[in-house]
């Protein structure tokens, strides 16, 4: 009977599912395998502040290329990777790549630039990650202040507490923690206080999606307030153009990312980027302090 069931419910599966299944299972076994030849790797994204146009950060977004496929989507690498558990072993290699690319951006631009790395809740939800932090930060010699964890409402749904509490955790210890994609989920806002919060990063569809309409206008410019309210500092997202820039910024934005400034680079371009950014900060923006820690 089963047996037969079974073999009926084969039959009954849809060939284009049945092949879109085989083709999920085929890149599971590539990024496997990337993971362990080194292939998946990080570029990263400045996140500049609004007023000097100087890079406060880099976002590090993982990248991976195929001979077959070319890039494959962030996105599509994510929620695989969530899917098969090897979201561990690849937010531990992105997280490595970052703060190896960030410390040599440091040493070699002599300003305290940090890196952002996107986290996801399963991460969190596993014992021990804190201590992954703590070991990469100091193999690259990084203070815990030039790490800012992304993280999502994804978290809120953590029964336990376990990610709050590592993320309470590491948050006293330096590390910052930003709230990624918001204004696009559904929970309530009075979370905002009930985690560490230092940042908020507005979705780039409400950034982009907005200015077209005054209810839209309003609506972010509300978001805005009430994190400023919350004395948190807010980045806006997906800055494509000058129009969105100078729009986000006199809605009270203080740091920004997009297009506008750069895409996300391969992190010798990234190196390069800031390198010219902080000479030409030095020069024309005198008043920058940090640009006088440079080293001769
Ligand atoms: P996110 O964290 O919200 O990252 C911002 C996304 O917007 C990135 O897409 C970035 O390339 C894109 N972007 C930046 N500026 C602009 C712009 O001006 N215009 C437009 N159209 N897009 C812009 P990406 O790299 O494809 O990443 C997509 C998402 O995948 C990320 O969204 C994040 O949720 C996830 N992701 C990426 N890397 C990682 C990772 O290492 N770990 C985890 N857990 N998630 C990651
Ligand atoms: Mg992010
Ligand atoms: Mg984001
Ligand atoms: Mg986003």
């Amino acid at each position: 009977e089963a047996k037969g069931a079974g073999r009926n419910q084969i039959k009954e599966f849809d060939p284009a599912m049945r092949r879109s299944a085989l083709e999920r299972l085929h890149l599971e076994q590539e990024l496997r395998r990337a993971l362990r030849a080194g292939d998946v790797v990080v570029h990263l994204q400045p996140i500049v502040d609004l007023a000097t146009g100087l890079p406060e950060s880099f976002e590090a977004l993982v990248r991976w290329h195929t001979e077959d496929r070319g890039w494959v989507p962030a996105p599509t690498i994510i929620s695989l990777a969530e899917e098969t558990g090897l979201i561990v072993p690849l937010g531990e290699q992105v997280l490595d790549l970052a703060c190896e690319a960030i410390a040599r951006i440091r040493r070699l631009t002599g300003a305290p630039i940090r890196v952002a790395v996107n986290t996801s809740a399963m991460q969190l939800l596993r014992p021990g990650f804190g201590d992954t932090v703590r070991a990469t930060l100091e193999r690259h010699g990084l203070p815990s202040d030039a790490l800012v964890l992304e993280v999502t409402e994804s978290i809120l749904l953590d029964e336990e507490g376990l990610a709050r509490g590592t993320l309470r955790d590491l948050h006293v210890q330096g590390v910052s923690i930003s709230l990624d994609d918001f204004g696009t989920g559904y929970s309530s806002l009075s979370y905002l206080g009930t985690f560490p919060l230092d940042q908020l990063k507005l979705d780039r569809a409400l950034v982009t999606g907005t200015a077209e309409t005054a209810t839209g206008a309003a609506v972010l410019a509300g978001i805005i307030r009430i994190t400023q309210n919350l004395g948190l500092p807010v980045v806006a997202e997906g800055l494509e153009n000058l129009a969105d820039v100078k729009r986000l910024r006199g809605l009270g934005a203080t740091l920004g990312q997009g297009w506008h400034y750069a895409r996300a680079m391969a992190p010798q371009d990234a190196l390069d980027w800031a390198l010219a950014r902080v000479t030409d900060g030095q020069r024309t923006e005198p008043g920058v302090t940090w640009s006088s820690e440079r080293p001769s």
